[in-house]
């Protein structure tokens, strides 16, 4: 152990003196406000607190990211939604305007001096697919903002480690900067308000693939589509082979689709053997009211919830219920779903009356490797029969997200934090995304994103979710006294201020 670095006593203590981490030689540094994760999650917060009058000065943003969009480019990118392709969301969900107007289409249509945004918005989704802005335009309207709010001048780059309560209020919260960037090891922060948006704590294998990949220390022909796979439509281009894609949510149809368009594109000969666990055959749903489209093994629903639970009945109807009528909803909307796009309908169409495209409702049992290094597929399907399927790849679109003891602070919050698990095995979140079991004399300590799901709001992992967070934490603390209230007139002259792109004191 170095000076300046975390002592046993500090490490075996849930809540530490002013006393105790002054002398192990840490600096600290006081903040009223930081926020742990620098992604979108804390990116939003700030810029929701910078509207309601909190100074730059007054926060910090804690994160091993250069910028607030980097590990959301990163991962669209890798599952095949690269900058130019359109993302899922819809017009008014905007990360950089909570008021949502002007909407991406009015954007669109003004960028590109096009009606056609315009139309598809007026006419969506009954005589048009729902409009969806291109991942660029997330970034470039994030990084505008960014420079309008002053994001850079909050944010601290490095590692946290661990956010703990302080005895007397507040919380201290451990950053191991970049080495070589500081005399210490670690600085502290000390701060009345805490704020955590660490994003997926980490991506999660399926069992199968996972224990392939340990016994074969196999990286290249098995993989996850939040990895980067480029190689995988490299090889296909080189030489004509199998690919075996797991899943049916909008990753695995986006993966579809890039192995169709390379068929297309380059005259490929590329198999397809699509695996479903779940084979979805026509429209389900207890009644009218809540039926999903569906068919050829897929759900088909235009955003990750359905859109009343962004700002609608859902969302109302979730925040009031009881825990048991939640797990209730919760079970009825959940599961996985894709877009129905016309133009990938009709790629896949196509694909369904070529020989090419094979999908299979089955269970994986488990994997092997043949003598000639292909990957073989072991499957069970419903009437117990078993199958093999050879290929050269496979292509994990299933999931992304590991469990929270995963994620190291997310760990230390629940072991000495007095943070507690839900049912959902994440944060146990109170009305203000405070966490509940983690106050500390005055202090708050607040969550955003993937960690708060199973609480009262059902989108809390999309941009719409970020905003609704920051939104109640921000009245939250506006009670405390922290910031200004986000009244009628506050608000319409910081959206004129938004719209001239004015740079904040
Ligand atoms: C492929 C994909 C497509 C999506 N498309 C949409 C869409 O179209 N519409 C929509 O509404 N939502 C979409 N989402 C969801 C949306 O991206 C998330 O809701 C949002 O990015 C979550 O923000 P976050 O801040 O919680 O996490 P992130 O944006 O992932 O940021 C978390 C940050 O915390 C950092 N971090 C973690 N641990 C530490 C630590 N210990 N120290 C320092 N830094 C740390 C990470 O490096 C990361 O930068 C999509 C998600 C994915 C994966």
């Amino acid at each position: 152990m170095s000076w300046g670095d975390l002592t046993p006593e500090l490490l075996h203590s849930s809540v530490w003196a002013d006393g105790l981490v002054e002398s192990a030689g840490i600096p600290v540094y006081d903040m009223p406000l930081v926020s742990v994760g620098g992604g979108l999650g804390s990116f939003t917060l700030v810029d929701v607190l910078r509207v309601s009058g909190v100074a730059a000065s007054a926060m910090r943003v804690l994160s091993n990211s250069d910028s607030p969009w980097q590990t959301w480019e990163y991962l669209t990118r890798v599952s095949q939604l690269p900058a130019h392709e359109r993302i899922r969301s819809d017009s008014g969900a905007r990360p950089d305007n909570i008021w949502g107007f002007p909407s991406y289409a009015v954007q669109e249509a003004w960028q590109e001096r096009s009606l056609k945004p315009l139309l598809q918005v007026l006419t969506e989704p009954l005589m048009a697919d729902f409009y969806s802005p291109k991942s660029a335009m997330v970034t470039w309207s994030v990084r505008r903002e960014a420079d309008r709010i002053g994001y850079w001048e909050m944010l601290a780059k490095g590692q946290v480690r661990m956010v703990r309560k302080r005895l007397g209020g507040g919380y201290f919260t451990v950053l191991t900067p970049p080495s070589g960037s500081g005399p210490t090891k670690r600085v502290v922060l000390r701060s009345r308000y805490v704020h955590l948006a660490v994003g997926y704590p980490g991506l999660k294998f399926l069992d199968d693939l996972q224990e392939f990949r340990q016994r074969q220390g196999e990286r290249y022909r098995v993989v996850n589509a939040y990895e980067p796979h480029e190689h995988v439509y490299d090889q296909l281009r080189k030489r004509p082979g199998v690919v075996v894609v797991r899943g049916a949510g909008i990753v695995a149809s986006r993966v579809l689709q890039r192995l169709m368009d390379d068929r297309e594109r380059y005259g490929l000969q590329t198999q397809i053997v699509h695996l479903f666990r779940t084979y979805v055959t026509g429209a389900h749903g207890p009644h009218l009211f809540m039926r999903r489209k569906g068919g050829g093994g897929w759900a088909y629903q235009a955003f990750t919830m359905p859109k009343s639970a962004f700002g609608g009945q859902l969302k109302a109807q979730f925040r009031k219920a009881s825990p048991e009528r939640r797990a209730r909803l919760a079970g009825l909307v959940a599961g996985t779903t894709t877009p129905k796009l016309a133009r990938w309908q009709e790629q896949l169409h196509r694909a369904r009356q070529g020989s090419w495209y094979h999908a299979v409702q089955a269970v994986v049992e488990r994997i092997d490797q043949a003598p000639d290094g292909r990957l073989v597929t072991y499957t069970r399907s419903a009437n117990s029969a078993g199958m093999q399927y050879a290929s050269d790849f496979i292509i994990d679109c299933t999931g992304l997200e590991a469990d929270m003891p995963e994620h190291r602070v997310l760990d230390d919050l629940l072991k000495h934090g007095g943070a507690r698990p839900n049912k959902a095995g994440r944060l146990q979140v109170g009305p203000h995304f405070e966490v509940l079991g983690a106050e500390s004399d005055g202090g708050v300590l607040y969550a955003s994103g993937a960690a708060t799901a199973g609480n009262h709001f059902l989108a809390v992992d999309s941009f719409l979710g970020m905003q609704t967070a920051a939104l109640d934490i921000a009245d939250d603390l506006a009670r405390r006294g922290f910031c200004k209230g986000l009244g009628p007139f506050r608000s319409v002259s910081q959206w004129l201020k938004w719209v001239a792109n004015r740079r904040l004191a």
